[in-house]
């Protein structure tokens, strides 16, 4: 125990008065408390030690004994009871700079914010714009004070990743001695979260030297940690780690297939090699004694007997085997998206118009989505009400008549109730293309109840697609506990679309479960999630996702044209 945890906890104490909205008396006597004490000279442990605590100036009668409670058991009871009557990561929001105890509160009760993460989220969907004492300006500065915190944190999403990685390629367009570069690692595998970027870089025949000397100086490189014969280390100017690793020609192609994992897989495939006399090495592939030479890692995959396996299926052993029996399939690319759902405009909370969006959508070279605001018990997202989703379907009507080249869909967010009712009747529901159920309150239900909930709605018959299935805020907030299975089993007993929500904070259904639904006759759809213009472009991580989890073009719905989509949506109905 030493002075700087008394000091902490005081004013720990103090913020969560304030919090807590008790008088403002009480909590600066806490504070004042931790002042006196940090500037006092005195051996401030041994006095309370020996219950003299109350000569301190600011401690009094009551703090004192708390004071001794603390340095004897470690604790503070009443600091414990203040914590317990807060959900546990509410006071992480305190790290972001302006946010004083009213604004966190304003936070907590009025939109049921509880950690940075949610905070970020709803920031992303504008729900700070309209709230009382924040507005346009301070949800822009909130954000960027959560981009500055979490640089220093050890995970990154797959799109802040995916954008460093593209300055990167830039940078190294430009730089002498690079030949040929590829990305490996989890980045390559795109995985939903990532630690650090991993490239491997061919140097130019009689140029390494000013290879290694052109990168240390590269543009954007804020730092450099380690160099070593085949290795650059440095901290790219987000404070993302980069590791450059360079290759000679004839290592090349060993070097991305070795980098870029994960670890099973590429144990599998070794093993997978020596049942076939071979050696594979993280620089080397030798059949007997024989050292063999490939230009690509597509020859190494074929050499051994195997088809190509995409880096998204590199993570287990099962595509290797996959591999060796032909079962790779043709996943699905960029290119074959022609179409997505979950759209939201201003009409809810989304940033942008329908018209607007419905720009982007045609610039994204897409021909239709389906519009999906938020329906009337998500009052915090100005959900639409039976009345305002009439209004807006004629202004779809109206919209979908006055052209001929792109089309919406009309339809729904509708929120699942606790009970697995859906916030619109059937007779509503009826009207619409489709309907997206998701789960937006009541977060925290057990395994069972949650899983009970989602079971309901899928049951019923005007409910077209499932909607980010557990909830989760990657890197913030883990989703709701499900039977997946069951979920699963009754998606497709239905014959349910589940979403694979491409919004990069959410990527769910995780891509761990895809397979198995798919394997359960379960259709998917690409849903962007999108709150404005530029969230119709996540959809690429959506893509990422379907092909992690082994799905082709025929497996989801995005690839459909707009009268195959029309009719799949009547059929979808009752
Ligand atoms: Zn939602
Ligand atoms: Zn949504």
């Amino acid at each position: 125990m030493d002075k700087k945890e008394i000091i902490h906890a005081l004013e720990e104490i103090s913020l969560l008065l304030e919090l807590k909205g008790e008088d403002k008396f009480k909590s600066a006597a806490y504070s004042r408390a931790a002042r006196s004490i940090s500037q006092t000279t005195s051996d401030v442990i041994g006095m309370i030690q020996k219950g003299e605590a109350r000569k301190i100036s600011g401690v009094g009668e009551a703090l004192s004994k708390k004071l001794s409670e603390f340095v004897e058991t470690g604790k503070i009871s009443y600091l414990e009871e203040l914590k317990d009557s807060f959900p546990p990561r509410l006071t992480e929001l305190f790290e972001i700079q302006g946010l004083g105890p009213s604004k966190v509160r304003a936070l907590y009760e009025e939109l049921d914010i509880k950690s940075i993460s949610e905070l970020e989220y709803a920031c992303h969907e504008n729900r700070l714009v309209t709230l009382k004492g924040f507005g346009k300006k301070t949800q822009d500065k909130i954000l960027s004070e959560i981009e500055k915190l979490k640089v220093n944190s050890e995970y990154h999403l797959l799109s802040v990743i995916h954008e460093t990685a593209s300055e990167i390629s830039a940078a190294l367009e430009k730089l002498t001695g690079v030949e040929k570069y590829e990305f490996t690692g989890s980045y390559r595998r795109r995985r939903e979260i990532i630690r650090d970027i991993d490239c491997v870089i061919k140097f130019r025949s009689g140029e390494r030297d000013k290879l290694f000397a052109s990168l240390q100086k590269l543009k954007g490189v804020k730092e450099v940690k380690d160099i070593q014969n085949d290795l650059v280390s440095v901290v790219w100017k987000n404070g993302i780690q980069v590791e450059f690793i360079i290759t000679n020609k004839a290592e090349n192609p060993f070097a991305i297939l070795h980098s870029t994992g994960s670890k099973e897989f590429y144990q599998s495939l070794k093993e997978y090699g020596s049942s076939r006399g071979y050696t594979l090495l993280p620089t080397e592939l030798k059949k007997g004694k024989e050292k063999l030479q490939f230009e690509s890692e597509e020859d190494i995959f074929s050499e051994l007997g195997l088809q190509f396996i995409p880096p998204e299926l590199r993570e287990g052993n099962d595509s290797v085997r996959a591999a060796s029996k032909g079962e790779i399939p043709e996943l699905v690319k960029p290119e074959d998206i022609i179409g997505l759902f979950h759209v939201h405009t201003n009409w809810s909370d989304g940033a942008d118009s329908l018209e607007d969006m419905v720009k982007a959508g045609r610039n994204l070279g897409l021909k239709y989505f389906g519009l999906s605001d938020h329906s009337k018990v998500a009052i915090y997202a100005n959900g639409l009400d039976e009345k305002r989703l009439k209004e807006q379907c004629d202004a779809v009507d109206k919209l979908n008549s006055e052209q001929k080249d792109f089309f919406v869909f009309k339809g729904s967010e509708v929120d699942i109730l606790a009970d697995g009712k859906l916030d619109f009747s059937d007779t509503v529901l009826k009207k619409l293309d489709f309907s997206i159920g998701s789960v937006h309150s009541k977060l925290s239900m057990k395994k069972d109840e949650a899983t009970r909930r989602l079971v309901a709605a899928l049951k019923n018959p005007y409910l077209t697609f499932l909607g980010h299935m557990t909830g989760r805020l990657l890197l913030g907030r883990d989703g709701y506990e499900l039977d997946i299975d069951e979920i699963i089993k009754t998606a497709a007993r239905n014959k349910k679309v589940i979403e694979i929500n491409a919004n990069p904070h959410r990527l769910d259904i995780d891509w761990r479960n895809i397979k198995k639904a798919k394997e359960a006759g379960v259709k998917f759809s690409i849903n962007p999630d999108a709150h404005s213009k530029d969230g119709l472009a996540d959809f690429i991580y959506g893509v990422y996702i379907a092909r992690k989890g082994w799905l082709t073009k025929d497996d989801l719905l995005n690839t459909m044209g707009t009268d195959q989509i029309r009719k799949f949506l009547k059929n979808a109905k009752g």
